[in-house]
């Protein structure tokens, strides 16, 4: 038996894509989805986790991480000079350095494979997929193998 649990959690963000052919190399943003999928033995309640764990724990990192800042990639030395001199100017922003490009592809790798075990860690419970939706109709996946 193979039971999944899933939790959608809302977030914005800015990002841009170095070396992207067309609109996605300027700084803009979105209004992110995300979905976790998790699994593990079902607890005395009948649960794979309560619901309002997955929030706390992935959905936490996401907010405090990602939510209202600006995700660049740690190679676009372009948008890391820009944002340094927003800040040496007294203007608050929050950016996090993401190893490689913010595609929805990588963000997804990201949550599943760095973040979610280290969140999740001492639940029982592991994510088998992250999906990032960038828009309705666009989204990646990540599933753990
Ligand atoms: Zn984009």
């Amino acid at each position: 038996m193979n039971l999944q649990v899933v939790r959608r959690i809302h977030f914005s963000a800015g990002h841009r894509l170095v070396g992207h052919e067309g609109a996605c190399a300027y700084l803009h943003g979105h209004n992110y989805v995300v979905f976790i999928h998790a699994t593990g033995d079902l607890d005395s309640v009948g649960r794979v986790i309560d619901f309002a764990v997955l929030k706390e724990r992935v959905g936490g990192w996401i907010l405090e991480n990602w939510d209202h800042g600006f995700i660049v990639a740690a190679h676009d030395d372009d948008t890391r000079r820009a944002l340094a001199a927003f800040s040496s100017h007294g203007l608050k922003q929050k950016a996090f350095v993401l190893d490689r490009n913010p595609t929805a592809e990588n963000m997804a790798h990201f949550l599943a494979r760095e973040v979610s075990p280290k969140v999740l860690g001492g639940t029982g419970v592991r994510v088998v997929k992250i999906v990032v939706q960038e828009t309705e109709n666009c989204s990646a996946e990540c599933v753990v193998e």
